[in-house]
Order: structure tokens, then C-alpha cells, then sequence
């Protein structure tokens, strides 16, 4: 199983892009499982919102899903709106966060991660606002046009709060994290969203110890976590030109 986060895939970064398809071609035959755990893109206003960079997205990862490699999804807080129309056109399923399972004896937590980060009230109350079905249903139901406004409008607000915030205030919170590992019995935690990737051990109380491994976003380099036989591995490596073939 390989995990990766964080993409932030838009228009304007081919380099980006270019790298996913070149992982998923890779990946072909290597792995059983690929998780995506959220902010595969940028923004998402909506599966109606037809666009090239969209299609070439659901076009690699359905290839890949026909060779037999299940493909999982989940929301992030740019892409929460991202639907079943368009996990099907990927061959992919969305799954729910956080997302338990064991690995070799192991268990395991998914999130994406916005959720550990309860410090971050406006945030908080954002989230609640946007994850509530009835407004989800209203706003898809708007015109694209005025979709795309508001995700321009919600970006830049973010931005502007986010200025003033203290670092530690839009980190995880520590105990939101030992909190969710102990109602889940995990020892082991997989999130992005933070884009600090890096490897925390995590005391449980008890005498029992876990880690938290954070993937990195694709800003700079890419990330993943790979989940083999010999482990569960935080591993970086150089994104592809902008202009390479993809
Ligand atoms: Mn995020």
C-alpha cells in the first residue's frame, strides 16, 4: 500500500502533475493499494466542473485501478466537495476519515488531519459550516461561476487569517492526537495537511508508545508513505519538470 497527500494538483503546476502520473505508472502491478488522503487538488467547486487537468487525473488513476490496485479517496479542506461521480470516473472509492485498518498486526489510523488541528477555531467553525449536507447541497446547486468565487474568496481569507496565526496554533493539537489514537486503539497515525512530514513518537500512557507520521505536501518534492512487508515508511523524493512527457 502506498499513501500520499497533499498534492494541491492545479493548472500552472505541470511539474506537479507530471509526477503523479509518473508515480501511478510506476506503481502499476507494485502495489495493491494507492490512498489518496485528501487535497489531491487545490480547490474542487464541484464533479460538474469539467476541466483538462480533472480528466487527465481520473483518466491515470482509472488505468491504474484496471490493473487491480484499489484506489481510495478522501477529503481534504480544499477538495471536500470532490463527489462519487468523480471518485467512479477515477475507479476509486471515497472513504471516510479517520479510516482504521490493520497493517501486519498493526493497528492503523488515516486521517487527513485538519481535524487534529483544533486550536484553530475559525478553522474549526469553517469546517462545520462547509461539512454540513445541507450546505453542501446549496452550494453545489449555485452556478459555477459563483462556486468558483467563493473558493477564490474562502483562499484569500484563509491566507489573510492564516498570517496572524502562530505556527503552533495551525499545528495539531497533542492531545486531539492521543485522544483519537486511544479511542481508536491505534499505535500508529498517518495525516498530511500540516506539510510538516516527519516522524513523532507519540506516548500513550500506559507504557505505550506510538508515532505519527506526516506526510509532506508536493510543493518542493513529493512524499509518500509505502506500507510493505518491511514496514511503514516516510519516503521523499524529486518532483519531474513542468515540461517532461505525462
Ligand atoms: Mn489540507
Amino acid at each position: 500500500m502506498i499513501i500520499i497527500s497533499d498534492l494541491h494538483l492545479q493548472a500552472g503546476r505541470e511539474d506537479i502533475t507530471n509526477s503523479l502520473l509518473d508515480l501511478l505508472a510506476d506503481r502499476a502491478g507494485k502495489t495493491d493499494k494507492l490512498v489518496i488522503l485528501g487535497d489531491l487538488f487545490e480547490v474542487w467547486i464541484g464533479d460538474d466542473d469539467e476541466n483538462p487537468l480533472a480528466g487527465r487525473v481520473a483518466a491515470a488513476l482509472q488505468t491504474l485501478s484496471q490493473t487491480g490496485v484499489e484506489i481510495m479517496l478522501m477529503h481534504g479542506n480544499r477538495d471536500f466537495l470532490l463527489g462519487p461521480d468523480y471518485a467512479a470516473r477515477c475507479g476509486a472509492r471515497l472513504i471516510e476519515d479517520p479510516w482504521v485498518f490493520s497493517h501486519q498486526g498493526e493497528a492503523v489510523a488515516l486521517l487527513h488531519g485538519d481535524t487534529l488541528c483544533s486550536d484553530d477555531h475559525d478553522y474549526q467553525k469553517f469546517r462545520v459550516m462547509v461539512r454540513d449536507p445541507g450546505w453542501q447541497q446549496a452550494f453545489l446547486a449555485k452556478p459555477l461561476a459563483e462556486r468558483q468565487a467563493f473558493a477564490r474568496d474562502a483562499r484569500r481569507q484563509s491566507r489573510e487569517n492564516n498570517r496572524y496565526k502562530s505556527q503552533t496554533i495551525m499545528d495539531v493539537n497533542r492531545d486531539a492526537v492521543i485522544r483519537l489514537m486511544q479511542s481508536f486503539s491505534v499505535t500508529t497515525l498517518i495525516h498530511g495537511h500540516t506539510h510538516r512530514p516527519d516522524v513523532h513518537q507519540v506516548d500513550l500512557g500506559n507504557g505505550i508508545s506510538g508515532r505519527r507520521i506526516v506526510l509532506g505536501d508536493w510543493d518542493s518534492q513529493g512524499w509518500l508513505v509505502e506500507l510493505s512487508a518491511a514496514g511503514i515508511k516516510l519516503e521523499h523524493f524529486p518532483l519531474l519538470a513542468g515540461d517532461a512527457a505525462g
